[in-house]
């Protein structure tokens, strides 16, 4: 028809072709595997990656065909992102907090062809790459590598992009053409592909950019937390090229005090992370009595961001949180919580509890709630059902699985349990599969946790269902105490009374060094299950051998 708009796909290439053109000296700081700070720009990560683009030619890497990585967050993992998606291949970002057989298992599965690694993992993949017989290579990100580490050949990637000119057209192709993979964290079973096109990644950069979603612009100072190999780091690797914002990339070093170090000497403005990274950083700011200079707010999602931790940042270091909840099938982006502007009359503490929620919707996304027979719940902010998201940028069918597509009618169930109040803002009561099931009553594992996390010596916690023989499940709670503080269990039960109704008060409360964390910081509860789920039928931590509820 006569008078449309240009037929501009929309391709990962054009987010490295618009900063290089618009922002070309704006700075990309990387803390390096080695410890040291490293400087670049947009323009010089634009070249590099056409450099890489040249190098996936000259190494015969087909389009479509799957190239991994295992890496931290870094200037050549930005690099990646272009390179191999941008020349139409499909990035696939591997979580090295995996297990090795894990590992092997996804890269065969994804049938990947090139393995990019950081230095820090070559003895992770001195174990695996010997079961992936179908990888080529495997390229080090270093200046040079060792020659007979592994039994294919290791390459390193600055000798690869030395060879290159750098001189490359992006190539143009379908927006619906596959760019990147990512597998879920599998803290729900085995792990699965979900397979982003160029249209899905792109039209999500737009609504995670936007103000009320994690409201981003030239003048941030971007530092995802969140590794570049969970759910693209949540869309900020894209974001930041888009609006031409300076990143921050932490390397390795996530521990309060680097990360606090890299805040304040790189004047960073906004962050991403899961509420236990949040957590070193808090504990180690408290300690040395710090604050921040610059930082003005940080996205906290991944899982439930608790209101005590949310309260801390704001109250005590003037930092606003943004809860959000995604999940690796969506993008991540499905909802965010920001305010509306008839809020602004209410009392601080309203407003405080609803951003607590997890949030409303951004556009692209739309969302319902379920009964058991999958009739739609009524949106009145307390009955909950199964939550279920539709939209551009959410999966259809998994990557390679050999299942029936996940979808019910059109809409992705995402596993959570959640309420929607009358003005669209969704909360998250529970992972379908942690609710704990009291005597024919859904008692919230978060909420549980969110009161023992509330008690000013408590640091996390995490609520299960144990096996009763009289209720079929009560929630046990186990809680790891702030360095110093010893709160007694007899103590943290005493902190439920009336803050929550009493049968929802734990059965017992149980004092842990740590809580085990899955690969992407995210506490496995099925691991907790199999040791504390029998403690109130039997008073002992369990055989591992004999789990109480199978997940
Ligand atoms: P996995 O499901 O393998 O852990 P994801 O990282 O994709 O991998 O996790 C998505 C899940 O994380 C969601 O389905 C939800 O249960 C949880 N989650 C994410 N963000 C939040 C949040 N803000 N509050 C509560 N739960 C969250």
């Amino acid at each position: 028809m006569l008078g449309l708009m240009q037929d501009h796909p929309l391709l990962i290439s054009g987010l490295i072709v618009h900063a290089e053109r618009h922002h070309p000296t704006q700075e990309v700081v990387s803390r390096r595997v080695e410890g040291d700070i490293h400087r670049t720009t947009y323009a010089a990560i634009a070249h590099r990656s056409r450099q890489l683009a040249q190098a996936l030619d000259r190494l015969g890497i087909a389009a479509g065909e799957r190239v991994a990585t295992l890496a931290w967050n870094g200037y050549r993992h930005l690099e990646l992102y272009y390179g191999v998606s941008g020349s139409g291949r499909v990035l696939h970002t591997l979580n090295p907090r995996l297990h090795p057989e894990q590992l092997a298992w996804i890269i065969n599965h994804a049938d990947d062809r090139l393995l990019f690694v950081d230095a820090t993992f070559l003895p992770l993949i001195k174990a695996v790459a010997p079961h992936c017989p179908q990888l080529k290579a495997v390229v080090l990100l270093a200046d040079a590598a060792p020659g007979d580490a592994l039994p294919l050949p290791l390459l390193a990637y600055e000798t690869l992009l030395a060879a290159e000119s750098g001189d490359y057209r992006w190539p143009s192709f379908d927006e619906r053409t596959a760019s990147s993979l990512c597998y879920t964290s599998g803290t729900t079973g085995n792990p699965k592909g979900v397979l982003y096109s160029h249209r899905s990644s792109l039209l999500h950069t737009f609504a995670a950019a936007l103000p009320d979603s994690l409201s981003c612009s030239a003048r941030d100072v971007i530092l995802p937390v969140v590794p570049m190999f969970h759910v693209n780091a949540w869309g900020l690797p894209y974001v930041g090229p888009m609006v031409g914002a300076k990143m921050v990339l932490p390397g390795p070093g996530l521990d309060g005090k680097s990360l606090y170090e890299l805040f304040e000497s790189e004047g960073v403005t906004l962050s991403a992370g899961v509420p236990t990274v949040w957590q070193g950083l808090l504990a180690h700011v408290d300690a040395e009595g710090k604050k921040f200079s610059t930082m003005r707010r940080t996205v906290v999602g991944g899982s439930a961001c608790p209101p005590a931790m949310k309260a801390r940042f704001e109250n005590d270091y003037g930092v606003e949180v943004v809860h959000a909840w995604g999940m690796t099938e969506i993008s991540p982006l499905g909802t965010v919580s920001s305010l509306k502007s008839s809020h602004a009359q209410l009392p601080a503490s309203a407003r405080f509890d609803l951003q607590a929620k997890q949030g409303r919707v951004v556009f692209g996304v739309d969302m319902r709630i379920v009964d058991p027979q999958g009739k739609e719940i009524a949106w009145d902010g307390s009955t909950s059902g199964e939550l279920q998201v539709r939209g551009p940028w959410i999966v259809s069918q998994y990557f390679r699985l050999d299942a029936p597509a996940p979808l019910v009618d059109g809409w992705f169930p995402t596993g959570d349990a959640a309420t929607i109040d009358a003005e669209g803002y969704m909360q998250i009561t529970d992972r379908i599969k942690d609710v704990v099931k009291s005597g024919g009553e859904w008692i919230s594992s978060i909420d549980v946790e969110n009161v023992a996390m509330s008690h000013p010596d408590v640091a996390s916690a995490a609520c299960i269902g144990a096996v009763h023989p009289k209720w079929d499940e009560r929630p046990v709670l186990l809680y790891v105490a702030k360095a110093g503080k010893s709160p007694t269990p007899e103590a943290i039960l005493a902190h439920y009374e009336g803050r929550v109704a009493k049968w929802q008060i734990p059965d017992m409360a149980i004092a842990v060094e740590a809580l085990p964390l899955g690969a992407t910081g995210k506490v496995l509860k099925n691991k907790l299950r199999d040791t504390y789920g029998r403690f109130l039928v039997d008073g002992a931590p369990t055989n591992p051998a004999t789990p109480a509820r199978s997940t």
